[in-house]
């Protein structure tokens, strides 16, 4: 079995202690990828460290996360995207918007995020997307910006069939990660009406752990755990979800096999 964790940040401090051996776990359970994205400016070395440590079975990823976009913005993106002149990028991510916690920046991360996704354009690379609390928002600046060159994912995706489809609608694929094992987790009750070829698996290693994980620090392995909810979900077994994710993750981001 080979899985694929399409959004896994295995490079944060709190893998400081057993990095080598979460990635070896990750192994041993069948996770025998994980992609990489970037948060912000200081995760950018540990990230390269960890993908230079593991070239085999990690790729990278260039982008800054909605949540630290502060005034500082357009300097750090100037500095990402001298990175992603060195070609080792295989997705723009994690970008994105985000007001849960609140708006103060909401003017800057629209612009952060419209910038993003003109690299993705030019760079024809996947992005990998991170939407809180910002789902209409998000829609319209999809809209603007889909002229057929956009692809990626809804990362950690939790919203409603409505949602999923208008995401579908404008080309992307839905991320399924630990919150899809959650009791109070719609997505179980109109999964079947997503087409399988446009669902990818992830962790978001350390957040979220899947059920029986609920709770702790999560890490690649613990994505059997999610996949094999899946399996049961839609009643077909744990090795085709495998195949039919990995395969949709290969694709997107245009892995060899
Ligand atoms: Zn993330």
């Amino acid at each position: 079995m080979h899985l694929i964790d399409t959004h896994s940040h295995v490079y944060d401090h709190q893998f400081s202690l057993d990095r080598n051996e979460a990635v070896q776990r990750a192994l041993e359970a069948g996770v025998t990828m994980m992609l990489l994205p970037n948060v912000d400016a200081s995760t950018i070395a540990p990230m390269l460290d960890l993908h230079e440590q593991f070239p085999d079975c990690t790729r990278v990823m260039m982008g800054l996360q909605p949540e630290e976009v502060k005034e500082d913005y357009k300097a750090v993106l100037a500095t990402m995207e001298k990175e992603l002149e060195r070609n080792i990028y295989i997705g723009v991510g994690e970008v994105g918007l985000d007001f849960y916690w609140d708006s103060t920046f909401e003017k800057e991360q629209n612009d952060a995020f419209e910038t993003q996704l003109d690299w993705a354009k030019q760079l024809h690379l996947p992005l990998s997307i991170h939407c809180r609390n910002a789902f209409d928002k998000m829609v319209k600046i999809l809209e603007k910006h889909q002229d057929g060159g956009l692809s990626g994912i809804m990362h950690c995706f939790t919203g409603t069939e409505d949602e999923a489809k208008a995401y579908l609608g404008l080309g992307f694929h839905l991320g399924l990660g630990g919150v899809t094992t959650y009791k109070n987790c719609g997505v179980k009750d109109y999964l079947h009406n997503i087409p399988l070829n446009r669902i990818v698996l992830e962790t978001d290693a350390p957040y979220l752990a899947p059920v029986p994980h609920r709770g702790k620090r999560n890490e690649p392995a613990f994505m059997v755990a999610t996949a094999r909810k899946i399996a049961e979900i839609l009643n077909v077994t744990l090795k085709e979800i495998a195949t039919i994710t990995t395969n949709n993750a290969l694709k997107l981001f245009q892995i060899a096999p």
